[in-house]
């Protein structure tokens, strides 16, 4: 540990809360510049939205939100319209306030003119979100899932989701709310922050017992119920990558302002703990990311009156560790190394017949001198020997790896929903200055004459009060103070408005993906002038 910072370079860094260095130029960081921002309960919400209005079957996992101070006036009308055609439906709403954790402030509620509104609401911005009346429930208690997921890398993209996860269980059976049970949180939130403070709460040194066990032990006991784990498992790959695609356009624009490209600067990579909740019929629902969640593996336990203990946590030292040593493992720097030599090794045995054996031992011995490294070729060794399973553990003597690889491996099934950052690199490409995050005026009329989207139709005047009136109205809602100009959120709804004005009798998705064809197609040939050019 350095507490007070470190000069000597590192391979990898561990911080504990946030991406915060300005002085690290090489090697890898576990936290991703802007990341604790993308997930608080509103940023959230909103990238989720975006989303949700370019595919709304497809992120129909997120509960429908509304975001509080400034869409009060929608929520009320909203739910007042869908009262109206349907008087049967009898709401709950869950109100959490922004930037809260482990339960704290969130309450529910049956009507929008339930929500407190503490002196000014301006003082607590907070997300309101329709309440899951119907949870799956175990031994009559409501649980949630936390997963672990490993973002390895942003460009490319690529994910890894934990094997096994926790399962976080209330201590007081579950009704579905009415008046008179609403507040009782034992009975309608996970967090193992309040549930230990109930009478009820049972540490358990079985995992398949007790106010948290294994995820892995409700799938086993779903399934001697005849529940289809594989589609559960399926769905819940699906929620996770389609959550990140979500949090990725401005996860990039936060990395290109903290670590611009040609900067010397680490790479990073992070572990997520996400919230996800599941439905009566199985249907996983994602409550929140964390990104800072815990990896703590005891908990307190009173000895007698007053007198605390840390014991060993049994559940979350078998799901913890693991995540912790094979994000290790796959970030390993040496790793790369050991790949070089097993793919050279491959060669070797793929090109050479075996009756020259002989030679293919001596290319392995002269690979050996290169790297420098006996232990690191043995190993490689052994894997090539071994067959190709990727999650065959390399490293003799280590259980084989509980992070398994979905994306880029299901990238094929996922690709089309990665609209937002393709628009997400126009913005970046047009952000000029290195270091910013928002655009400025003459930017944006750049992007609309590179991008040749001004005609007759739609002048550069009309560019400037697109630009104006967007990003007013986002400053005004004044998350980020400290630049001025255009964020990516406000850019991306500049673009899907100029994508329905040029492509009106489409869906809303199809209009992006064109304009986005169309902009990327006139930058294509103007690079290539400008080559021409260059050259000439
Ligand atoms: P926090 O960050 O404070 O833990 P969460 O969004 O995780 O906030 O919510 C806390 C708990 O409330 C969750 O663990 C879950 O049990 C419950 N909860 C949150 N949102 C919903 C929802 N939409 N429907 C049902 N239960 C919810």
């Amino acid at each position: 540990q350095f507490p007070f910072g470190r000069r000597l370079p590192c391979d990898i860094y561990w911080h504990g809360v946030s991406f915060h260095d300005n002085d690290i130029f090489s090697g890898q960081v576990n936290k991703f510049p802007g990341m604790t921002e993308m997930v608080r309960k509103i940023t959230l919400s909103r990238a989720v939205r975006t989303m949700q209005d370019l595919f709304p079957l497809e992120y129909n996992f997120y509960p429908r939100s509304w975001i509080l101070p400034e869409e009060f006036p929608l929520f009320v009308d909203e739910v007042r319209m869908m009262k109206d055609s349907d008087p049967s439906w009898k709401p709950t709403f869950i109100v959490k306030p922004d930037g809260g954790c482990q339960g704290d402030g969130i309450y529910l509620i049956k009507d929008p003119s339930d929500i407190r509104l503490p002196g000014n609401i301006q003082s607590r911005p907070a997300v309101v979100q329709e309440y899951i009346c119907k949870p799956l429930l175990v031994d009559k208690l409501k649980f949630d899932i936390r997963l672990y997921v490993l973002l390895k890398s942003l460009e490319p993209l690529e994910i890894y989701i934990a094997k096994d996860g926790l399962s976080r269980f209330c201590t007081e059976p579950y009704q579905e709310p009415t008046l008179k049970n609403l507040h009782q949180v034992f009975m309608h939130l996970t967090n193992y922050s309040l549930n230990i403070h109930s009478g009820n709460f049972i540490h358990s040194d079985n995992a398949n017992t007790g106010s948290k066990r294994t995820f892995s032990s409700i799938l086993c006991r779903l399934s001697s119920r005849g529940a289809d784990i594989k589609k559960l498992w399926s769905d819940i790959i699906s929620l996770v990558i389609k959550t990140i695609i979500a949090l990725t356009p401005e996860l990039k624009v936060y990395y290109q302002s903290d670590i611009p490209v040609g900067k010397p600067g680490p790479t990073c990579f992070q572990i997520l703990g996400f919230d996800i909740l599941l439905m009566k019929n199985l249907k996983p629902m994602l409550l929140e990311v964390n990104a800072n969640p815990s990896m703590r593996i005891e908990h307190e336990q009173e000895l007698s009156p007053g007198v605390f203990e840390n014991v060993p946590s049994p559940v979350d030292e078998e799901v913890k560790v693991a995540v912790i040593r094979d994000t290790l493992r796959l970030v390993d720097p040496q790793k790369k190394k050991r790949k070089d030599i097993q793919q050279n090794i491959e060669f070797c045995k793929n090109k050479v017949n075996v009756r020259y054996n002989y030679f293919l031992c001596h290319r392995c011995q002269a690979l050996e001198e290169v790297s420098g490294a006996n232990a690191e070729l043995q190993e490689a060794g052994a894997a090539a020997g071994a067959e190709q399973d990727p999650h065959r553990s390399p490293e003799p003597g280590l259980p084989s790896l509980c992070l398994k690889q979905v994306f880029p491996k299901y990238a094929k099934q996922f690709n089309y929903l990665r609209l937002v950052d393709r628009v997400a690199a126009l913005f970046i490409r047009f952000l000029g200055v290195k270091g910013t995050t928002k655009l400025g005026p003459t930017g944006f009329r750049t992007f609309i004459r590179n991008c040749k989207l001004s005609n007759s139709n739609f002048s550069m005047a009309s560019v400037d009060i697109l630009y104006i009136d967007i990003t007013r109205r986002w400053n005004s809602m004044g998350m980020d103070h400290k630049e001025s100009g255009m964020c990516l959120q406000a850019f991306v709804e500049a673009f899907f408005c100029l994508a329905q004005k040029k492509y009106k009798s489409l869906p809303l998705h199809e209009q992006v993906a064109s304009l986005i064809d169309f902009c990327e197609y006139h930058l294509a040939a103007l690079d290539e002038k400008r080559l021409v050019c260059g050259r000439g």
